[in-house]
């Protein structure tokens, strides 16, 4: 089935999977979106709560995300350029009936501050066997996720591995159940019926099966309603209707299409329907079943839960340096979940008394003087016989109706995300990956990345120096401004110091009648700080109004005061090539050429320039950076210092007597 501009969908539901569905299926159909809430997002849930700092954005749902597992997320986010940030993963267990009364406190993931927040943990032998254990869970559930002979049991429960593997209960019940538990916000009881296979396989994807090596959590600056305004925005553009307060009661496969019949009984007609709420939901609004659709919907249980964001920290962990992002109470009168985010530390909040926490399924511990708002979830519970429905999800589409959620996969929301691409693409609609230059507007700015430079001398002397530093990637059009700990000036640059950088840079490449007026200009560079500035190379990615990369510009500086821009033209790598054209280093001279590698930024920064001469490659520098949050004050000594160390590595090359090359005139326009 091939996409028509004029075919017309519905969409039910606008939680993660179909606000992605709507937002691929937009780019070329009509589509109409149905809500039974008054807001977009299903559990990607903001509110905004007045502090003493002014209006702060708290998220109840989706809180934290990663760049490495959750890649439909990250290219949504991308796409939209949402800005996100590190976030802090830590996990407490507070068991006030552990210990004839002392209870037991302790949290993974903040050190030993954590692992012994009281010095009562050391005298603990259960307690320390515990810790033993973790590290050897690990080992046996990676050698159960490696086995591939038959008497691997699939549907071998969490309990029965526990059993199998003689863990102590203590273990059991203040490691392995709080965490579960808190991962996937289900009682206790339920965690420990989870299938052990999938339930690792889902640990290590995420880096949970080891203690150390864990990926970078992230949470949404501003809160997850960024992202689902960024959708809304995108889909009025496209013309879709947006259709809020609006529960859809019935959906009928008719032989020309769907009808869609919403509460106030109004049948709409669609060519095509993506149903994206929860199985229990879509199998009472269909009207006519299939047996297997049915059976399927009906064997995937969600399980309730209240969520309240509130202030109160009696359900934190007594001790405060067990104080963690997520955070277990056990509590010896009910079985539930009880599982505290801590909001101010998980989305860097504004630091002051207040904590802002979301507590699930306590509603009578939280104090409700401190309640701020409360919220009903629902999270897919897995069992053996919802796996089992899940592995048949593929046959309950039509060619018209199709079904997302995070339900397809383990209720996270790059499961949600991905569900709804791909119940897009049954459809027929598909979401190409962008060439380089589309994907120019999600490239966060202003953005640091701290950075290792390494130069490598091949001849006639080997030899390597490295220098790790902080370097900026700005938009030209949008500049930041720290005062004296970060500026960016165009005297610091090519072209006329009066005017602006964009205008130098547009007036260069207009010499090459190259036209990037209205498009991005990205600039990887030092920032003037404390009255200095030295960029020994700064890299310009100059994209056209299209957003198509028109041309990259790099940029050289000597510590002579000399610079030089050259203008390549990339392949689909970021590699080009060009003649070497100033004296850089007074150990080599104008001749041979340039092999740069250039790739426009993402969250790593990459650039390599390599010196190839009629000796062969005779030199590489190379500077290679990830993304922080660090501050301007981090970065701000980064080119004094990286000038200084440049210097005192070039006194050193010359004291064994590398042979100094002469230094011819250059000139460059706007060198003061
Ligand atoms: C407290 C909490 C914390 C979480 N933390 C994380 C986290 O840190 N990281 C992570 O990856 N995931 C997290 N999750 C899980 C993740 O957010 C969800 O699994 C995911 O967002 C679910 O997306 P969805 O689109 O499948 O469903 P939902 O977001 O639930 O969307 C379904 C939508 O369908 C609508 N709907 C239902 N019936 C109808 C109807 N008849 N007509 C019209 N509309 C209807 C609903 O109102 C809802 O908006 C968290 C969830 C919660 C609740």
């Amino acid at each position: 089935m091939s996409p028509n501009p004029l075919r017309r969908v519905g969409v039910i539901g606008s939680g993660v999977a179909g606000l992605t569905s709507a937002y691929v299926i937009s780019s070329s159909a009509a589509v109409t979106l149905f809500e039974a809430d008054d807001r977009l997002g299903g559990h990607a849930d903001t509110h905004v709560v007045p502090t003493a700092h002014g209006p702060v954005a708290v998220d109840t749902g989706f809180i934290v995300h990663n760049e490495k597992t959750y890649p439909t997320l990250v290219r949504l986010f991308a796409e939209l350029g949402v800005t996100t940030q590190a976030s802090d993963m830590s996990m407490s267990v507070r068991s006030d009936g552990a210990h004839r009364g002392h209870g037991l406190e302790w949290a993974g993931a903040l050190g030993w501050q954590g692992l012994f927040p009281t010095w009562r943990n050391v005298l603990r032998p259960a307690y320390l066997r515990m810790l033993a254990e973790i590290p050897r869970f690990h080992r046996r559930a990676h050698r159960l996720l490696e086995a591939t002979d038959d008497s691997v049991d699939d549907g071998q429960t969490l309990a029965a591995f526990l059993e199998e593997g003689r863990f102590s209960a203590y273990f059991r019940r203040h490691f392995m159940a709080p965490l579960v538990a808190a991962v996937w916000s289900c009682d206790p009881a339920i965690a420990l019926e989870y299938p052990a296979r999938y339930l690792f396989t889902f640990l290590r994807h995420h880096g949970m099966l080891a203690v150390f090596g864990s990926p970078e959590w992230r949470t949404v600056t501003g809160g997850s309603r960024q992202y689902v305004d960024r959708v809304a925005e995108v889909l009025r553009r496209r013309g879709a209707s947006l259709v809020l307060d609006t529960k859809v009661t019935s959906v009928l496969e008719t032989e020309h299409g769907v009808e869609v019949t919403d509460g106030n009984g109004t049948v709409h007609t669609f060519d095509a329907v993506v149903v994206a709420t929860h199985p229990d939901q879509a199998l009472g609004m269909l009207a006519e079943p299939t047996a297997l659709q049915g059976e399927v919907l009906a064997a995937m249980p969600y399980s309730q839960n209240v969520a309240q964001l509130h202030t109160d920290t009696s359900l934190l962990p007594r001790r405060r340096r067990a104080w963690a992002s997520w955070n277990h109470l056990e509590r010896p009168d009910t079985d539930d979940v009880t599982v505290t985010y801590d909001l101010t530390r998980l989305m860097r909040l504004p630091a002051e008394d207040t904590r802002y926490l979301v507590t699930l399924g306590a509603p009578d511990l939280v104090d409700p003087a401190t309640v701020i708002a409360t919220r009903h979830y629902a999270h897919p519970i897995y069992n053996p016989g919802s796996l089992a429905a899940q592995r048949q999800l593929p046959r309950i589409d039509s060619g018209r109706l199709v079904f997302a959620g995070a339900w397809h996969g383990w209720g996270f929301h790059e499961d949600g995300a991905r569900s709804g691409a791909a119940a897009a693409g049954r459809l027929g609609f598909d979401w190409p990956v962008p060439d380089a230059g589309e994907r120019v507007p999600g490239v966060v700015t202003p953005r640091l990345y701290r950075s290792v430079v390494s130069h490598t001398r091949r001849a006639p002397l080997r030899h390597s120096f490295r220098n790790t530093t902080h370097l900026w990637l700005v938009d030209l059009d949008d500049l930041p401004d720290h005062g004296m700990l970060a500026r960016f000036e165009a005297r610091d640059h090519l072209g006329d110091p009066d005017r602006g950088i964009r205008e130098n840079i547009e007036a260069f490449l207009a010499a090459d009648g190259i036209d990037v007026a209205g498009g991005r200009i990205l600039m990887a560079a030092n920032a003037r700080a404390f009255g200095h500035c030295f960029n020994p190379i700064s890299v310009f990615w100059c994209h056209d109004a299209a957003g198509n990369l028109a041309g990259t510009v790099v940029e050289v500086h000597n510590t002579y005061g000399d610079r030089h821009a050259y203008l390549v033209h990339t392949d689909e790598r970021g590699r080009a090539q060009v003649a070497k054209a100033m004296y850089v280093s007074p150990f080599h001279g104008t001749d041979g050429h340039y092999q740069l590698t250039v790739p426009v930024p993402t969250e790593r920064l990459h650039i390599v320039v390599r010196l190839v001469t009629d000796d062969g490659t005779v030199f590489d520098a190379a500077l290679r950076g990830c993304a922080t949050d660090a501050g301007a004050l981090r970065a701000a000594p980064a080119a004094a210092l990286g000038s200084l160390k440049i210097r005192l590595h070039g006194i050193w090359l010359w004291a064994r007597r590398l042979p100094v090359r002469p230094r011819p005139a250059h000139h460059q326009e706007g060198v003061r």
